[in-house]
């Protein structure tokens, strides 16, 4: 186990920088997940911590180890990925057999590894199989049992779970987090799902084009988004942003609709700002304050989202109970001011 820090990174392909200096610290033993669209350099960060990529510029170290110049096998790590990158003419045995026996380790203890590994992943009556005669998510594990026989400092994941059905994806996370609390070793899990990133982190890293837009605990990240960005990306349905005045202590919205502010806001009366509300914090509510119309009513069973307009925008709304609420209804909306988030509308970063 390791703990892993990004100082100063930059990586450019040609002349385009795509990682554009960041700083990272994972602690010993943590699990850390890296979230962000599409693009944003997830992977190609993944990649100088496995040295599979050079950095441009900036410093990798492992545990206290600068890594930079260190190749791959050297580094202790172990990556899986969202392929699986299974040797398909070798059996579930020897692919997870075969970076040891590379690595020159005698044979009883690769059997011996391989089997402990096969164990914990509920492999053992496969060992003898093909990857092609495994389902999706067995060639998964399999993946999984090869980076574990490795027994290194620190797993990397590289959307391991992407190619899975909806089901045993939610099942393989609570798989992959029971591994770790039983192992403990320092892990790095990239993901575009935000869902993912806060069901499985101790701490998420969320990443925008090229930079860390923000670091913290899932619980703080939902709590105390600091910008727009992460406010919408974190959380499912995403926060609704309005625009609105700040003015005598009252959000004052397009349309005249008014919403009470929580007591610091009157610091920034007369700003401009992005009222940040969750849709799981409104409520249909008479002289709530915000006035909307429904568009939409969508029952899913323990909830209904209501697509509603207020203030020229779209807004959604998560009700927990039964609600008689239509299309077409005319409602207001309420919600607790301590529940709400405000944002500069220019510089988009938090309020205080
Ligand atoms: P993510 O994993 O977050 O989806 P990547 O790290 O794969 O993003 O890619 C980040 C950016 O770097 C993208 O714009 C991608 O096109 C670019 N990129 C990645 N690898 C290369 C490469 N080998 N050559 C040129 N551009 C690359
Ligand atoms: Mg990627």
């Amino acid at each position: 186990m390791a703990s892993v820090t990004l100082s100063g990174i930059t990586k450019s392909f040609g002349d385009t920088q795509v990682i554009k200096g960041v700083d990272i610290a994972i602690g010993d033993g943590e699990f850390a997940v890296f979230v962000g669209p599409s693009g944003c350099g997830k992977s190609t960060l993944l990649r100088m911590i496995a040295g599979l990529d050079a950095p441009t510029a900036g410093e990798i170290r492992i545990g206290e180890t600068v890594v930079n110049d260190l190749p791959p096998k050297q580094r202790e790590v172990s990556m899986v990925f969202q392929t699986y990158a299974l040797y398909p003419h070798m059996t579930v045995r020897q692919n997870m057999g075969f970076g040891l026996m590379i690595a020159g380790t005698a044979a009883d203890a690769i059997a011996a590894r391989v089997a402990g590994a096969a164990r914990m992943l509920g492999l053992d009556a496969l060992l003898d199989r093909l990857p092609r005669q495994l389902s999706g998510g067995q060639r998964q594990r399999v993946a999984m049992g090869r980076a574990m026989v490795r027994d290194p400092k620190v797993f990397l994941f590289d959307e391991p779970l992407s190619n899975l059905d909806a089901k045993l994806r939610v099942q393989m996370r609570t798989e992959i987090r029971a591994l770790h609390q039983r192992l403990g070793t320092t892990s790095i899990y990239v993901t575009h799902d935000q869902v993912e990133a806060m069901t499985m982190a101790d701490r998420i890293v969320v990443l925008r084009d090229g930079r860390v837009e923000q670091v913290g605990t899932p619980v703080a990240l939902y709590d105390q988004p600091g910008n727009a960005f992460v406010a919408t990306f974190i959380g499912s349905p995403a926060m609704n942003l309005l625009p609105a005045r700040l003015q005598d202590g009252q959000a004052v919205l397009a349309g005249g609709s008014r919403l009470a502010l929580p007591a610091p806001a009157a610091a920034h009366d007369g700003r401009e700002v992005l009222l940040g509300l969750r849709p799981e914090h409104l409520r249909v509510q008479a002289g709530g304050g915000l006035r909307a119309e429904v568009k939409v009513v969508e029952f899913s069973g323990a909830d209904t989202l209501l697509a509603c307009e207020a203030a020229g925008h779209a807004v959604q709304v998560l009700v927990h109970d039964r609600t008689a609420v239509a299309p077409g209804d005319a409602v207001e909306l309420a919600i607790d001011p301590a529940r709400m988030h405000l944002f500069d509308a220019g510089t988009q970063q938090r309020l205080p």
